[in-house]
C-alpha cells in the first residue's frame, strides 16, 4: 500500500487548472495545420491562423487561451493500492482549483443557479473517480467552456431509430449549433449505457489525442463518416462558412438496456483544453 499526501493532489491540480488553460496540446495544433490544408475558404484559412496565433500567444505571455476558462472538470484515475493521507480527496481537488484559477489569474465562471452569484473561486468542480489497479494516482483537468456545453445534448433514442438514427441526430445537433460552440469543433459522442453514463462517456471521449484513431474499427469508420457529412453543412471557422467545422468525432460505447438506446452529444470547442498527470 502506498501513502500518498493530499497535498501533492492540490499542488498537481492547480498547476494543470494554468498549464490546461494556457497551453493548447501539440495534437490540436497539429488538427489545425491539417484543417489549413483542406480549407477552401479563404476567411476560413485566416480564422485557423489566428487560432493557432492565439495559442502561441497564450503559451508564450501565460495568459488564458480563451476568456471562458471554464468549469474545472476532473478526472481521477485512483489506485486501489494508494492510501490518501493529510485530509479528504475532494477537498484537496477543490483546493487546487481555486489556487489555479486565482494564481492563473483564469476567470471565476461558477455561479448558483437561480440567483446567478458566484461561487468566487470556481468551485466546486466536477468530480469523475474511478478505482482501477496499481498504487498511482492519474489526474486529468479538463475545463469546459460554456459556449460549447450549452450546444451538447443527452437524447434517449428508440432503440429501432438504429445507426441512422444516431448519425442524424449528431449531424442536427451540430448544425443547430451553428457558430456558438466556437468550431471548429471537436464532437464527443456516448453511445449506450444508461442517461448519465452516455454523457459520461461523451465528456470522455474528447479526453482522447486528436488525430488517433478509435481502438474499434467499427467506431473509427463511424466516427470518420459523419465528420465527412458534418464537414459538408458548410459552418466553418467559427461558423463564417468552410469546410472545417469540425477538427474530430470521437465515440465511446457501451452495452445498454433493450428497451433503450441512450446517446450523448458533448461538443467542445476549438479552445480543447486538457492536462494529466501521474502521480
Ligand atoms: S466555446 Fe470555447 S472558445 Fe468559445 S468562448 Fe467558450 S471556451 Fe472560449
Amino acid at each position: 500500500m502506498r501513502e500518498i499526501d493530499v497535498k501533492r493532489i492540490t499542488e498537481k491540480v492547480r498547476d494543470l487548472c494554468i498549464e490546461a488553460n494556457t497551453d493548447l496540446g501539440e495534437d490540436v495544433l497539429r488538427a489545425l495545420d491539417e484543417a489549413m490544408e483542406k480549407e477552401e475558404s479563404a476567411l476560413g484559412i485566416e480564422i485557423l491562423k489566428e487560432l493557432k496565433e492565439n495559442a502561441r500567444i497564450a503559451k508564450d505571455e501565460k495568459v488564458p487561451l480563451c476568456q471562458d476558462t471554464g468549469f474545472g472538470v476532473v478526472f481521477i484515475e485512483l489506485g486501489q493500492d494508494v492510501h490518501l493521507v493529510g485530509g479528504s480527496l475532494k477537498e484537496a481537488i477543490f483546493e487546487g482549483v481555486r489556487q489555479g484559477y486565482r494564481d492563473g489569474y483564469l476567470r471565476k465562471s461558477i455561479c448558483h443557479p437561480f440567483t446567478r452569484v458566484n461561487t468566487g473561486d470556481n468551485t466546486p468542480a466536477i468530480l469523475h473517480t474511478e478505482i482501477v489497479p496499481g498504487e498511482t494516482i492519474k489526474i486529468t483537468v479538463a475545463p469546459k467552456g460554456g459556449g460549447s456545453e450549452n450546444m451538447s445534448r443527452v437524447t434517449m433514442l428508440a432503440p429501432s431509430e438504429g445507426v441512422d438514427g444516431i448519425k442524424r441526430f449528431i449531424v442536427q445537433r451540430v448544425k443547430e449549433s451553428g457558430s456558438n460552440p466556437c468550431p471548429p469543433t471537436i464532437v464527443g459522442i456516448g453511445i449506450g449505457g444508461t442517461f448519465e453514463q452516455a454523457a459520461f462517456l461523451a465528456k470522455r471521449s474528447l479526453l482522447r489525442p486528436l488525430g488517433s484513431k478509435n481502438s474499434d474499427p467499427e467506431l473509427e469508420r463511424l466516427e470518420s463518416e459523419i465528420l465527412t457529412t458534418i464537414n459538408k453543412l458548410g459552418i466553418g471557422p467559427q461558423g463564417l462558412g468552410g469546410r472545417t467545422t469540425s477538427l474530430a468525432v470521437h465515440i465511446l460505447m457501451m452495452p445498454c438496456h433493450i428497451a433503450s438506446l441512450p446517446l450523448a452529444v458533448n461538443i467542445q470547442c476549438h479552445a480543447q483544453r486538457h492536462k494529466e498527470v501521474v502521480i
